[in-house]
């Protein structure tokens, strides 16, 4: 078994415990597997084990590998800052986008999504630690934002996305995804269907799966500590 084939397994049964732990169906969560600066030999050693799911931040990487992999069947996100002079790259070859942060980016990557291709799932980004340098809509512009991109056409709106402030306390780890999961269900009262809750990192996966989280996006407990960033 490879390193990344004994990782991924290890993260599966973190979290299948942590379902188990939270009284939660353990197929209740997905994992998307954070390929990020890893090269496409460990993407297609994750996929050999059996890994189906894989997020990607930069436009020009994720591109790269999500064409290098047409012929099997996996499933690129875009889970990154994205640009509006880049949105036709993501509209053209990703299934999934988690990081909209505002209604001109998903305008664009509904008007440039390929007719041919299913509608493009979309999370809106929320910034729940409040502080500057993090991306994210305002929780309080959140439900504006979603009920603005769920009116759009060859996009589906699934749900919300958030990157907590790092933190090692469980409960302070909590509160942040506590914050995003009621914001989802004040959503659904008020008739948004969304069904998605993108929350939880290699470090705080348990405390997300405790407070809801429907994907997990793991990067450094399957690959590894990251190589240098790509710019
Ligand atoms: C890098 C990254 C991850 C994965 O983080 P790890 O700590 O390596 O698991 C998850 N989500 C986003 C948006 C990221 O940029």
């Amino acid at each position: 078994m490879s390193a990344i084939a004994g990782n991924l397994q290890a993260v599966l049964v973190r979290i299948a415990d942590a379902c188990r732990h939270s009284g939660r169906p353990p197929d209740s969560v997905r994992l998307l597997a954070v390929s990020k600066t890893w090269p496409l030999d460990c993407v297609l050693a994750a996929a050999t084990a059996g890994q189906r799911a894989f997020g990607e931040n930069y436009v020009q990487e994720g591109t790269a590998k999500a064409v290098a992999t047409r012929d099997r069947d996996l499933e690129w996100h875009f889970i990154g800052p994205l640009q509006s002079n880049k949105t036709r790259t993501v509209a053209e070859h990703f299934a999934w986008v988690h990081s909209i942060d505002r209604l001109k980016i998903a305008e664009r990557l509904a008007a440039q999504r390929p007719a041919e291709l299913p509608p493009l799932q979309v999370c809106v980004q929320v910034n729940v630690s409040g502080e500057a340098s993090k991306s994210g809509c305002r929780p309080d512009e959140a439900t504006a934002l979603c009920r603005a991109v769920a009116a759009l056409p060859h996009l589906r709106l699934r749900g919300l996305m958030a990157i907590p402030e790092p933190s090692d306390d469980v409960a302070a780890q909590r509160a942040p995804f506590r914050h995003l999961r009621e914001l989802a269900e004040e959503m659904r009262a008020a008739g948004l269907a969304i069904d998605t809750l993108s929350m939880g990192m290699s470090h705080d996966l348990e405390a997300a799966v405790a407070e809801g989280a429907t994907i997990v996006r793991i990067g450094t407990a399957i690959f590894g500590e990251r190589q240098a960033q790509t710019p």
